[in-house]
C-alpha cells in the first residue's frame, strides 16, 4: 500500500494550493458579505483547469483521476467554501453526466462551453414535495413531435442564477428522465434567489419551467433512466462534499491554532490550557480519519469499483466532522468567534449546509444500513 501522491498529483495539489492561497482566500470574507457569486474568480479559475477537471486530456480537460479531483475540492474549501461548491456542482454534477451519459452530439455541443468557461453547470432535482424522495417529482415532460415541453418548479439550484445549462430531472411517460435544459429555453424563467445561512456566495434559485421546449436531443441518456443518472453523479459529489468538509475542517483548525497560540488570558497562551488542546488535538484526528475515508472512496473511483457506500460513509463522517470542528474551533476563539472579523464565524455557517445539500446525514444513514441488511437478506425503506 503506498499513501505517496503520484509526480502528476502533487503538480496538481501545488498548483490548485497556489490558486486558492493567492486568489480565492483573500476574496472569502467579501464574497459572503456581499452574497455575490466571485464571476470574476471563477473566470480565473477557467485558466487553471478547475471547470475541466474531468474532461480527459484528449478533450483538451485536465483529465484528473477522482483523487486528484477530491485535492481540489479540498483546497478550494480551505480558502472559500462558496467557490468550492460552485465549481463541485459544475463538475461533479453536470459535466461528469455529460461525459458518462452524453452522446457525441451533445458533447460536442456543450463540453468545450463547460470545460472554458462559456457555461456554468446546474443541477435540478429537488422540488417543494421531492427532497430527500427525488422520485416523487413532479415536473412533467410531455413529448411534443421533435421535443418535450417541461412543466414544474424547481428550488434551490445551486449556481442557478449563473448557469448557462442545467440538467433537469421531469418525468416522462417512461419515467424520471434527465433532460440538458439550455438558459435561454423558452419557456425557462429563473426565479427567486434564497437568502442562505451560510454558502452565501452559491446563488441559489427556484426554476419555472412553464412548457419550455426542450428538443429531444437533449434527453440525456434513455427516458425512465434519470434517476439511476442522477444517482451516479451524487455518488461522485457527495464524496466531494466529504472532501469540501475536509478542507473546511483544515481550515477552522488553522484558524483556531492560531488564535490560541496568539490569544492570551490567566498570563499563558490558550493553547497552553488542556480543555483548548484536547479540542485542537480531537480535531485533527476527526481530520485525518476523514482524510482516509476519502483517500480509500477515491481509490475504489479509480480502480472502476463500486464506491458508493463508501460515498455515503464519506459524506456523513465529513459533514458531521466539519460540524463538529467548526462548532469547536469557534469555542477555542470564545467571543471572537462570533464576530464577522474572524474567519471562523463564516465557516461555521457555510459547514452547516455539509449535513443537508446532495442527500441528508439521515439519508446517507438509510442508504449504508440499506446496503449492511442488504447482505444479510433483508431489504429496509426509507
Ligand atoms: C444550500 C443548498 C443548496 C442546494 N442545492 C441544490 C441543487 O443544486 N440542486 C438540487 O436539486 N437540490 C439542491 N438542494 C436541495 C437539497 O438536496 C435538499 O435540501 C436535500 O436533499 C433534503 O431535502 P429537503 O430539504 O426537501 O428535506 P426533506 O426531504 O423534506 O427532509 C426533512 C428532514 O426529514 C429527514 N428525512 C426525510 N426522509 C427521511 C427518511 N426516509 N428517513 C429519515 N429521515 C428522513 C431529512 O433527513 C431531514 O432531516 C440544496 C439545498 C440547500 C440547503
Amino acid at each position: 500500500m503506498d499513501f505517496r501522491l503520484s509526480e502528476d498529483q502533487l503538480m496538481f495539489k501545488k498548483m490548485f494550493a497556489d490558486f486558492c492561497t493567492n486568489e480565492v482566500r483573500p476574496r472569502g470574507e467579501q464574497i459572503d458579505q456581499t452574497e455575490q457569486p466571485p464571476v470574476d474568480l471563477l473566470q480565473k479559475a477557467v485558466d487553471q483547469g478547475f471547470w475541466a477537471a474531468l474532461v480527459p486530456e484528449e478533450m483538451d480537460g485536465a483529465g484528473l483521476d477522482t483523487y486528484t479531483y477530491m485535492l481540489m475540492l479540498e483546497e478550494l474549501a480551505r480558502a472559500d467554501l462558496s467557490t468550492a461548491l460552485i465549481l463541485s456542482v459544475h463538475n461533479s454534477l453536470v459535466v461528469k453526466p455529460l461525459l458518462d451519459h452524453g452522446t457525441d452530439d451533445q458533447k460536442d455541443r456543450y463540453l468545450e462551453a463547460l470545460a472554458f468557461g462559456q457555461m456554468l453547470g446546474a443541477f435540478a432535482l429537488t422540488e417543494p414535495a421531492a427532497g430527500s424522495d427525488g422520485g416523487a417529482l413532479q415536473t412533467t415532460a410531455m413529448p411534443d413531435g421533435e421535443d418535450y415541453l417541461l412543466k414544474g418548479t424547481k428550488i434551490w439550484v445551486s449556481n442557478g442564477e449563473l448557469a448557462g445549462l442545467f440538467l433537469v430531472f421531469a418525468r416522462a411517460p417512461e419515467g424520471i428522465t434527465a433532460f440538458l435544459v439550455e438558459r435561454d429555453t423558452p419557456g425557462l424563467k429563473v426565479g427567486y434567489r434564497e437568502k442562505t445561512l451560510g454558502l452565501r456566495g452559491v446563488p441559489c434559485n427556484t426554476l419555472y419551467f412553464d412548457l419550455a421546449r426542450v428538443p429531444q436531443a437533449n434527453r440525456l441518456g434513455r427516458e425512465g433512466h434519470g434517476l439511476k443518472i442522477a444517482q451516479q453523479a451524487l455518488d461522485l459529489s457527495r464524496l466531494g462534499i466529504a472532501a469540501i468538509a475536509l478542507g473546511g475542517s483544515e481550515r477552522a483548525l488553522e484558524e483556531a491554532v492560531k488564535f490560541s497560540i496568539e490569544h492570551i488570558q490567566f498570563g499563558t497562551p490558550i493553547a497552553q490550557k488542556q480543555a483548548i488542546y484536547d479540542y485542537i488535538a480531537d480535531a485533527k484526528a476527526q481530520i485525518e480519519a476523514l482524510r482516509c475515508l476519502i483517500t480509500y472512496a477515491a481509490w475504489l473511483a479509480d480502480s472502476q469499483q463500486n464506491f458508493g457506500q463508501y460515498a455515503s460513509i464519506a459524506k456523513l463522517f465529513g459533514s458531521r466532522t466539519a460540524y463538529q470542528v467548526t462548532h469547536k474551533m469557534l469555542q477555542v476563539h470564545g467571543g471572537y468567534g462570533y464576530m464577522k472579523e474572524y474567519a471562523i464565524e463564516r465557516y461555521y455557517r457555510d459547514c452547516r449546509a455539509l449535513e443537508i445539500i446532495e442527500g441528508t446525514s439521515q439519508i446517507q444513514q438509510f442508504l449504508i444500513a440499506r446496503d449492511v441488511y442488504q447482505a444479510e437478506g433483508l431489504k429496509i425503506r426509507p
